[in-house]
């Protein structure tokens, strides 16, 4: 039996740490140690008939994502790389199963592994029931909104559903990236079961960031489609330069702007139904009579939309309703008393909050209200 380490992680995967892998797969055979180059923090363990691949986690479960996750995609795509006849299996082997290694955060990158089929090696060690693997967008969704502490901007990613897709903005900078990859590779799995496609927009963090080409050929090999362009972030401010589809760079401003896909006046949070409405059409936009550069600028601002439901969203458009300059609801006067009512009804939101109405937002809904004429 033959066992590969990378030189590099010799000291941490030494020979007590193999001997307690080899003890959980019930492996007793005599073995010799090669120290290879090259990257990737786990074991290849060959027998005759198998080929184990074991990704190991670091001694002590601290950092968010330095404990286990940002490992997890190299030796991935070494694994579905390996065209051996032999049966692979691929598991990981974690070095620490106290308290810390319980943290809901890494709970989910344990889920995460597991939809991809990965399973944990010493899993009854963490003394939790039986890990489940996320059976849906939704079910993976709602346990990343419910985490505790959830904070959008720290996440290395932000995942959202549109009617026939699913769209992954992937921050690449350092762990993050290897973090994103990861994601994206379980989502392309559970969108494949549900008939959809996988979209990944690369996030730049510094502007120089790129994914890296074994990342590249995993996501690839998972069908995921990765844009032709990327959206750079500095100081939380997009660049123009960016060569993104516009629509995905609105949705990303919106997403930071506003959080999840939720309408901003009925709080309904079913993703597929919800739209990233402008304030200042886009065609509007394309119309006027400013450099094209304004114009760009203007169709992805974050300040020039809402997430708002299909009805909203007309209604918005059509100058059903509209805010005024405080912000406050204003639904047009020509309707009739139970259409009135209906909305009143159907509206939870009747004021946008003071932190979303920047002198941004209402430049932009200026020019809308002039356009639906409500005489705001
Ligand atoms: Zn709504």
């Amino acid at each position: 039996m033959k066992i590969i380490v990378k030189e590099r992680y010799k000291e941490e995967l030494n020979i007590d740490v193999i001997n307690k892998v080899l003890a959980y797969l019930n492996l007793n055979e005599s073995f010799e140690i090669q120290y290879m180059r090259g990257d990737g923090r786990n074991l290849v363990i060959e027998t005759d008939s198998h080929k184990y691949y074991i990704i190991v986690s670091r001694e002590t479960a601290d950092a968010r994502n330095a404990f286990l996750a940002q490992y997890i995609s190299t030796v991935l795509s070494q694994y579905v790389e390996d065209l051996t006849t032999k049966q692979k299996k691929l598991s990981i082997f974690l070095l620490d199963t106290s308290d810390r290694a319980k943290t809901d955060f890494i709970i989910d990158t344990y889920r995460v592994a597991k939809t991809l089929g990965i399973n944990i090696l010493n899993e009854s060690e963490l003394g939790l029931s039986s890990i489940q693997p996320y059976n849906s967008f939704k079910d993976w969704k709602n346990a990343r909104n419910n985490r505790q502490q959830y904070n959008p901007a720290n996440q290395s990613s932000y995942a959202m559903e549109d009617e026939d897709e699913y769209t992954i903005f992937g921050k690449l900078y350092g762990a993050n990236g290897k973090e994103s990859a990861f994601l994206a590779c379980q989502l392309a799995e559970i969108a494949k079961k549900e008939n959809k496609k996988l979209n990944f927009v690369q996030v730049k963090e510094h502007g120089t960031e790129i994914i890296s080409s074994s990342d590249k050929k995993l996501l690839e090999y998972y069908g995921v489609n990765i844009s032709e362009g990327s959206i750079v972030l500095k100081d939380k401010q997009i660049r123009d330069r960016s060569t993104c589809r516009k629509q995905d760079e609105f949705k990303f401003n919106l997403l930071e702007k506003y959080g999840n896909k939720k309408c901003y006046l009925c709080g309904c949070d079913i993703e597929s139904n919800i739209i990233a409405s402008h304030i200042h059409r886009i065609t509007d936009i394309d119309n006027s009579n400013i450099p094209d550069e304004e114009k760009r600028r203007q169709a992805v601002d974050g300040d020039n939309g809402l997430w708002l439901c299909a009805n909203h969203d007309k209604m918005f458009e059509n100058g059903i309703i509209t805010f005024n300059k405080n912000g406050e609801l204003v639904i047009n006067p020509t309707l009739k008393a139970n259409q009135v009512a209906f909305i009143k009804y159907i509206t939870q939101i009747l004021k946008i909050q003071d932190i979303h109405l920047t002198s941004e937002f209402l430049q932009y809904l200026m020019i809308h209200n002039k356009r639906v004429k409500l005489g705001l």
